[in-house]
Order: structure tokens, then C-alpha cells, then sequence
């Protein structure tokens, strides 16, 4: 029998796995329900449009409809392959601000301070570059600076500073605000995904145990205790026990899903879907967070934009590349230069990300089409509104019923909309300035409060950032402990963007990667790391 069940193999699954089995006398079953992530889409950064795409490597979620965008629905991407969304992700690398993981203190969190959550975010990665006091240089991750040698990513850049704003040599360091050259989730050419970084170096522990394709239905309760899991597979229905703990690391909505599978939630709920009740825990599944953001796009001609270096020679050169050498353009997720910014002097800090593309993306009839120019992904950092996830029945193979509720709180809207004025802004000084032809997305014309406020809620996307459906905590409103205990069970632990108190500052990877890394201590008995 093994010690530990771990549920999902995405960026949590694969730390934990990782570091219990460093116990050579503990003993781990890590469960998937997606398949291998050899494939090329996966393992070349420039394929990332096409790896999110694919309907085989996801999960094909859909929330909403969505009550405040006139009931429109979005297409939710989650991974459903080994290495979970981190194998079909964008690769953006950023940690979120300090003041993201102090808050998270301020709710009665005390052991995740930034300065107690620093050492976690040095000891997950080795970054490429120069050495510095803030940065991990041993660790599992491999990090990069990204090249940016596009001149137009330094259009970026010197237009935001004749914007006003500065350029932060390094925004996973001490200053996380202003412009940057981004960071990616990338090494020797290669996607750094949760299963190269931490599953591939120990594939070979004899304690150690990956399933594939074995979709987890539930978790096995005896009492307020989880003894094991129920699982699906090829070979049809089995059972799975284990001596210590259950670890769903499922995911902000796989979690949470088989959390009320398995009698553990709001009781009214469970019992309109004939579940037994195991477990009365009312916020399962409430508090979703997700990073809201709209494309401002802008056309140039084809010399400033990578157009020029994506037609028919060179996406056969970026081929060619990339498969002998692990160099040229394969090796590059496009999203180089950044900005995290505030849109009005009276917030706390950022509490805008923008995303640099140097080229416009846009789908016709459902297909993904590029033009010449460049693109914004303009992102609210701190959303206000909260959306949830419930069951849409009790058959364990019906996705859940996601909505996000986008734009229910009124200042979401008004971020957003700054934020586009903002982005226009810096568009119009030189040197971007002077390449721009024209705006693409939404127009010049579009420009009214009342308008800008249309075009945004018409608008309005995912970043893919779902969390906060478990919520760490103390008392009512979570539903997990500061160390992933779910309350009032015993050996269940949820440990994922789900258990997330309150969303970060940035793409959100990092910050699950350094939470299971924390965990993985607790659940070691190990004296955390030194703050
Ligand atoms: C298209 C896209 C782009 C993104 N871009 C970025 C980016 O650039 N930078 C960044 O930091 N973040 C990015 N993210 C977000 C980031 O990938 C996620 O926040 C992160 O992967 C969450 O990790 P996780 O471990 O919580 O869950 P996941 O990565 O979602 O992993 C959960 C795993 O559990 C498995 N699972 C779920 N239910 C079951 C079940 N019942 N049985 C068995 N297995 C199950 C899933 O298949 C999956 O493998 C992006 C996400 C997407 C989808």
C-alpha cells in the first residue's frame, strides 16, 4: 500500500512528488488523469499556441454563462497531460509582489509572509543570469531571462519611459513595478514544465510511482477520514488506499470538484445531487479568482513585427532550428517585455500587468491568425469580483459548472478601461509611436467612457489564473488550513491554485510551485526554511 495518493501531476502534483519521495522510506502514487507530454507542441516554446489549442491535451472547459457579460461563455483552458497546465501554458515566469504574500499574512496567515515565502521561490528554480541575493540558482526550475532581440521589444520599453515609468532591471527581484525584459519557464531551448523540472531527474526512485490516463472519481472516506481514492482507467473501475495522506492537487477546479464527489461541501448542494454528506463544508468550491484582460492591438508593417520572420522560409527555419541546434526562434515564447503598473497613484501598488507581443493574434472562425503589429494582453492584477465552481451533477465525468462572474464589481471595469488609456499612452510615444500605424483593436474611435466600458465587457478574456476554491484560513470562508489540511478531515490535504487566500500580482504559476514547495516541508516534518 503507498503512503501517499497524489491527484494531478500539474506544478503542485510534481513538487510534491518530487520532494516526498527524497524519503526513501515514504512511498508515492502519483495519479493523472492525462496522458505523456513527449510531444513536440509541448516541448518547443514557439508551439505554444498550438499546444493551448489542442483539445486532446485539455481539459475543454467552458464557464460561464457568464451574468455580467451578457451572458456570453469562455473558453477555459486547463492541461490534461502530464505536467497538468504548466505543459501547455504560456511559460511566463513571474513571482507577483511582495505585498501579494503579505496580505496573504494579514488574513491570519502568518507562515506565508513574503519574507517566509522567499525562500521557497529561490529554492524551486535556477535562474539564468548573473547571481543575486534574491534569486535561487539550485533549483529545479530553469528560469530565463528572456532575449528580446526584436527591436521593438526596446521600442516597448523607452516609449514607457518617455511614458514616465521606469524599467526594473529585475521584477522577480527587489522591484517588481515598471517595465521589464520578461522571465520564461525556459531552459536549453526547452518548455521548464512542472514534469521536466521535477518529475523526469527522479523518474527512477523506487518509491516513486506515476499512473497516466487514470481519471481520480473520488476520494474514499471512512468517516472524517480519506483512505484512498476511487479511480477510472483503461482497466475499468479501481480502488487505491494508502496509510497516510490524500493530496488533491487537481487544480482551482478539479479539486474542488472531487472535494464535493466525495460528500465534502455545502450540504444543500451534495444532497440536490443525491451525495452523501461526509463533510459540511460550505465554501467548497466559492471565492473563485481569476485574472480578467482584454488584447489592445495595434498594426505596424511587416519589418517591425515577427511577421517578418514567420513567413514560409521562416517557420521552417524556426523548425530546423530548434530540433538540431535547441536554438533560433523555437526556443522563445514571444511574450518578452512586460509591465506591471499602477493605473492611478492612489492603489497600493501594481495592479496592472501588460503582456508585450510583437505581433497581432486574433481568431477567425475559430481558427488563430496573425497580422503585422504588436499586441497587448492587459491584465487586472486584483480583480474584486468572485466567481465559483459547482457540480453540474454527480457523474464524476461532467465538468464542472465554472462562472467567474467578470466585471461584477464595477471597478473591475474602471481598471480595465484605465488601463487601456494607460497602454494608449505609451503606444503613442516615440520610438513605438512612430512604427504604429494604426490601432486594430478595438480603434482610435472607440474611445468614450461609455464606449471603451462596451468594447471591454464585449471583450473580455481569460488569462487562465483560476484559484482561491479552496481557500486557505482560518475560520469560516476557507476551507483548507495554512498547510493544506482540509478542516475537520483527517489525511486529506489540498495543495494547488485552488488553496490560494487571495490571487497574486502575476501570471500565477509561481507562486503554486512555491506553496507546494512550502507544504512538502510541513508534510515532512521539516522546520521551514529560514526567513
Ligand atoms: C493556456 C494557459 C496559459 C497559462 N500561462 C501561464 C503563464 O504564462 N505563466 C504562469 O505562471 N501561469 C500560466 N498559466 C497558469 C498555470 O499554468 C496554472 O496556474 C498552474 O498550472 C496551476 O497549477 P496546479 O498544480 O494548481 O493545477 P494544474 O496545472 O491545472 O494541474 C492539475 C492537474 O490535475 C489533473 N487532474 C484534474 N482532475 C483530475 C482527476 N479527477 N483525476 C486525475 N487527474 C486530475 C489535471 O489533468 C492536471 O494535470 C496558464 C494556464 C493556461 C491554461
Amino acid at each position: 500500500m503507498y503512503d501517499y495518493i497524489i491527484v494531478g501531476s500539474g506544478p503542485a502534483g510534481c513538487v510534491l512528488a518530487n520532494r516526498l519521495t527524497e524519503d526513501s522510506d515514504a512511498s508515492v502514487l502519483l495519479l493523472e488523469a492525462g496522458g505523456s507530454d513527449r510531444r513536440l507542441i509541448v516541448q518547443m516554446p514557439a508551439a505554444v499556441p498550438f499546444a493551448y489549442m489542442r483539445k486532446d491535451l485539455g481539459w475543454g472547459y467552458q464557464a460561464g454563462p457568464e451574468p455580467h457579460l451578457g451572458g456570453r461563455c469562455i473558453d477555459e483552458k486547463r492541461g490534461r497531460v502530464l505536467g497538468g497546465s504548466s505543459s501547455i501554458n504560456a511559460m511566463i515566469f513571474n513571482r507577483g509582489n511582495p505585498e501579494d504574500f503579505d496580505g496573504w499574512a494579514t488574513l491570519g496567515l502568518p507562515s506565508w509572509s513574503w519574507s517566509r515565502c522567499l525562500p521557497y521561490f529561490e529554492r524551486m528554480e535556477t535562474f539564468a543570469d548573473s547571481p543575486s541575493e534574491w534569486r535561487g540558482s539550485s533549483g529545479p526550475l530553469k528560469v530565463s531571462r528572456c532575449k528580446a532581440d526584436f527591436p521593438i521589444y526596446d521600442d516597448f520599453l523607452r516609449a514607457g519611459e518617455h511614458a514616465g515609468f521606469t524599467v526594473t532591471p529585475d521584477h522577480n527581484g527587489r522591484t517588481q513595478e515598471g517595465l521589464h525584459i520578461a522571465q520564461a519557464y525556459i531552459g536549453d531551448g526547452v518548455r521548464s514544465s512542472a514534469a521536466n523540472a521535477y518529475l523526469r531527474p527522479v523518474w527512477d526512485r523506487a518509491n516513486l510511482h506515476v499512473r497516466t490516463v487514470v481519471h481520480v472519481t473520488r476520494v474514499l472516506m471512512d468517516g472524517e477520514r480519506a483512505v484512498g481514492v476511487e479511480v477510472a482507467s483503461r482497466g475499468g473501475i479501481e480502488r487505491i488506499e494508502c496509510n497516510r495522506e490524500v493530496i488533491l492537487a487537481a487544480g482551482a477546479f478539479g479539486s474542488p470538484q472531487l472535494l464535493m464527489l466525495s460528500g465534502i461541501g455545502d450540504p444543500d448542494t451534495l444532497r440536490q445531487h443525491g451525495i452523501e454528506v461526509n463533510l459540511p463544508l460550505r465554501d467548497v468550491g466559492e471565492h473563485l479568482e481569476n485574472h480578467p484582460g482584454v488584447n489592445l492591438q495595434f498594426t505596424t508593417d511587416a519589418k517591425h513585427s515577427l511577421m517578418s520572420r514567420l513567413g514560409p522560409v521562416g517557420k521552417a527555419r524556426l523548425g530546423l532550428e530548434w530540433l538540431l541546434l535547441r536554438r533560433g526562434l523555437g526556443t522563445t515564447n514571444f511574450f518578452e517585455a512586460g509591465a506591471f503598473l499602477r493605473t492611478n497613484p492612489n492603489v497600493a501598488y501594481a495592479n496592472l500587468q501588460l503582456e508585450f507581443l510583437p505581433l497581432v493574434r486574433y481568431l477567425e472562425a475559430g481558427k488563430l491568425k496573425a497580422r503585422a503589429g504588436f499586441n497587448f494582453w492587459i491584465d487586472l492584477s486584483r480583480p474584486a469580483s468572485r466567481g465559483r465552481v459547482r457540480l453540474r451533477s454527480a457523474n464524476p465525468f461532467d465538468a464542472p459548472s465554472i462562472v467567474f462572474n467578470h466585471l461584477a464589481d464595477s471597478s473591475d471595469l474602471r481598471v480595465l478601461v484605465d488601463g487601456v488609456r494607460l497602454t494608449r499612452e505609451i503606444v503613442a510615444q516615440a520610438p513605438l509611436g512612430t512604427k504604429c500605424k494604426a490601432e486594430f483593436a478595438p480603434g482610435a474611435a472607440v474611445n468614450s467612457d461609455a464606449a471603451l466600458e462596451a468594447w471591454v465587457a464585449q471583450n473580455v478574456g481569460t488569462s487562465y489564473h483560476p484559484s482561491g476554491t479552496c481557500r486557505m484560513g482560518t475560520g469560516a470562508g476557507s476551507v483548507v488550513d495554512a498547510a493544506g489540511r482540509v478542516h475537520g478531515a483527517t489525511a486529506l490535504r489540498v495543495v494547488d491554485a485552488s488553496i490560494m487566500p487571495r490571487t497574486v500580482t502575476a501570471n500565477i504559476s509561481a507562486a503554486v510551485y512555491m506553496l507546494a514547495e512550502k507544504i512538502s516541508d510541513e508534510i515532512r516534518d521539516k522546520s521551514p526554511l529560514a526567513a
